[in-house]
């Protein structure tokens, strides 16, 4: 049998389905159309049938579900053993999994048992028209260049992709598929790990990369205290502080807030740019927010290239009365409540 069609690896975490698995369902759809192949999805857990037809609206034409206790949490041999014979019998050409802990920690145990290559971390996923090898981009030499990588020989092929770097598509309750029940003998997962328990890191509890809002500031704000205009003006609209590299290197905020290259990647509804040029760097964390309102004094600035809405203008003058209206606006609800 030859390898055929696209695979996306699903995560659940506490018995939901994340919803970066319909991020790689969107990437997976558009390369399984360009080699006019199936779309398959797989998730692993424990009595998680009800998440195929949710996988099968975002774009699967197949759903292999693995079903085992052992499977409930995430733990890497079991996880691997089972996707390893899976992949072994279904025999996709390409298979995809989110850069998230679960897949960055699971792809390399597959891609050595599989005796293939990984391309881990890509921001950019394609067909070649030529030869249909999967193209995988992602930043190279310390994010200096930009690198296209093949699989010429091994199969399958297989690149992590990070999240948030692809919209996912819309539910379509019109869409069909087939829904595969794997239930693997116990042995195969037999393992020495164990989940003891589930501590949060607290140190970087930023949730820059699931907010609606993000409010980001550059270096063009001169100083940390300046930089507390960001703080506030996030604060008033319930958004999170996103910041360039620039701004994290000077010490103004941590590094959970740095968004590009080589740091988070964001997806948010709102994205305002503050005094931020707008490196090719830093456009690669952002341009797939949906909304983008860009302020900075230079109208030539690579930001607004990207942005919906552009005021040219002192960040000085324009953020400090942009604060003033939403705060008034704030107490003007109040008022109107009480
Ligand atoms: C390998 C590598 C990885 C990198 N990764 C990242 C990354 O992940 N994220 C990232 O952001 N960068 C990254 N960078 C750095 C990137 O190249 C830029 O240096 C950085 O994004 C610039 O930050 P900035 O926009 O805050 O500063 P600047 O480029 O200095 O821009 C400041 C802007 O503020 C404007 N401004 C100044 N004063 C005012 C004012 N009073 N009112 C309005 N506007 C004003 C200016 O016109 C200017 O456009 C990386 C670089 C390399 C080499």
């Amino acid at each position: 049998m030859t390898y055929r069609g696209v695979m996306v690896i699903g995560e659940q975490r506490g018995g939901e389905l994340h919803p970066v698995t319909y991020e790689l369902l969107a990437r997976g759809r558009v390369l399984a159309d360009k080699l006019s192949e199936e779309l398959s999805c797989v998730v692993l857990g424990h009595e998680i049938e009800r998440f195929a037809e949710g996988i099968i609206q975002r774009g699967a034409d197949i759903v292999y579900i693995v079903d085992n206790p052992a499977l409930r949490h995430f733990l890497p041999r079991p996880y691997a053993a089972a996707l390893t014979r899976l992949a072994k019998e279904a025999k996709p050409e390409i298979i995809l999994a989110a850069a998230t802990t679960q897949g960055r920690t699971i792809m390399p145990l597959i891609a050595a048992r599989l005796d293939t290559g990984l391309t881990a971390d890509c921001t950019g996923l394609d067909i070649d028209p030529l030869d249909r090898l999967l193209l995988q981009t992602r930043p190279a030499i310390g994010g200096n260049v930009m690198a296209t990588i093949k699989t010429p020989t091994s199969r399958p092929q297989m690149a992590t992709v990070r999240p948030k770097s692809a919209k996912p598509n819309s539910a379509d309750k019109t869409r069909e598929g087939l829904v595969v029940l794997k239930t693997y003998e116990d042995n195969i997962f037999a393992t020495c790990e164990e989940l003891i328990d589930f501590v949060k890191d607290t140190t970087q509890d930023v949730n820059v990369q699931d907010a609606d809002i993000v409010v980001a500031g550059g270096k063009g704000l001169k100083t940390r205290d300046n930089f507390r205009m960001i703080e506030e003006l996030a604060s008033l609209l319930g958004a999170a502080v996103g910041a360039s590299r620039d701004v994290v290197d000077l010490g103004w905020v941590g590094y959970p807030h740095q968004i590009g290259l080589s740091g988070k990647t964001v997806s948010p509804k709102l994205y305002i740019a503050i005094g931020l040029s707008g490196s090719v760097q830093h456009l690669a964390g952002m341009q797939t927010s949906e909304t983008v309102v860009a302020i900075n004094k230079d109208e030539d600035a690579q930001i607004f290239k990207v942005a919906d809405f552009g005021i040219v203008g002192d960040l000085f003058d324009v953020v400090p009365e942009l604060t003033e209206k939403l705060k008034e606006k704030k107490n003007g609800e109040c008022v109107r409540k009480g």
